[in-house]
């Protein structure tokens, strides 16, 4: 049997007792009122006659609270609130972009899911949001290695591409976005799109996510060694000018550029293009997947697992695409 033949990938009832077990583990909280385990299942409720269903549609997963007498199902509140999917094909979509090593685009999502191409790019971008992690706890201390870099990507939506020739390190450090990224080695990934690659920029965003015992690892550039350096536990680096890329077993920042490269390789590969406003979305993407990859122990379906347990809280409204002021913010941004 492949994981592709899973009941809650095809029955609706079995998605909902999937994501019902998954987001009311401790209980089934009644969305309105807060209340625990102090509702009870509508059975065989239809949904209002239309042109297209004139029985109705079966509605699934729907209960009653008994103290606020009001309905709810497990989609409220979540990522899945504001659409007509069924839940089902979310579950799908979810597998998909949580065991696409570098991603999934839209289009290959309208095309598998075999649902309109805006929405698959507004599934997909809830996804990310359902993967985005905040809040965390500080990474390293204990003399524990954290690799910090920064990389380069796309150009600033509002640059031309005649604006950055000739293209030099200065044009391309003003033009592009920046991203910044630390990885715990052995561990997790966080990435955060940056304006500038200055320690007034860099400093505060590793103040909030290192314990200060942390052993800095990164290349030579100026922006670490000075005030940065210095405000961690050690700080080591290795000069990428020099041709050097270690110094022994400990000392290198290969963990962080190994990330880069298969951020590069989706960014490039898969997703084409990607505006400035929506890359945070993408870098939460690339840094769940990372902090929850196979060598970690988290295989593909625990991934989807862990993905959908973030969709409690965050439910999202994008205006439709008519309502987008400028055609460079329409939602079709990502190709093939
Ligand atoms: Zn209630």
């Amino acid at each position: 049997m492949s994981v592709l033949s899973k009941a809650y990938f095809h029955d609706e009832a079995a998605a909902f007792a999937h994501v019902e077990a998954l987001l009311w583990a401790n209980g089934r909280v009644c969305p309105h009122c807060g209340t625990v385990d102090h509702s009870y299942p509508l059975k065989n409720q239809r949904s209002k006659p239309s042109k297209k269903n004139p029985e109705g549609v079966e509605r699934h997963g729907l209960y009653k609270c008994s103290d606020c007498r009001k309905q709810f199902t497990v989609r409220i509140g979540t990522i899945f609130e504001e659409t007509h999917l069924p839940l089902h094909k979310w579950l799908q979509a979810i597998h998909l972009v949580c065991s696409s090593k570098k991603g999934i685009s839209a289009h290959q999502l309208h095309r598998t899911l075999e649902v309109q191409y805006k929405t698959a790019w507004f599934l997909a971008h809830r996804i990310r949001e359902a993967m985005r992690t905040g809040g965390l706890s500080p990474m390293g201390g204990n003399g524990q290695p954290v690799e910090v870099d920064e990389t380069y990507i796309g150009k600033i939506d509002a640059v031309t591409r005649a604006e950055m020739r000739p293209y030099n390190a200065s044009t391309k450090a003003a033009m592009k976005n920046i991203v910044l990224t630390l990885v715990e080695r052995g561990g997790s990934a966080r990435s955060f799109h940056i304006d500038s690659a200055s320690v007034n920029k860099v400093l505060p965003i590793l103040l909030a996510n290192l314990h200060r015992e942390t052993a800095l690892m990164t290349d030579a550039a100026a922006l670490y060694r000075g005030q940065i350096g210095k405000t961690f536990g050690s700080h080591d680096y290795v000069d990428h000018g020099a041709y050097e890329w270690a110094k022994g077993p400990r000392i290198h920042s290969n963990t962080v550029e190994g990330y880069f490269s298969i951020f590069k390789r989706g960014m490039k590969g898969v997703y084409q293009h990607c505006s400035e406003k929506h890359l945070h979305r993408y870098l939460a993407e690339f840094d769940f997947r990372y902090s929850n990859r196979s060598a970690l122990g988290v295989e593909d379906q625990e991934r989807a697992e862990r993905a959908l347990a973030g969709a409690k809280g965050k439910r999202l409204t994008y205006r439709g695409p008519r309502g987008y002021a400028a055609a460079s913010e329409a939602p079709f941004s990502d190709a093939w």
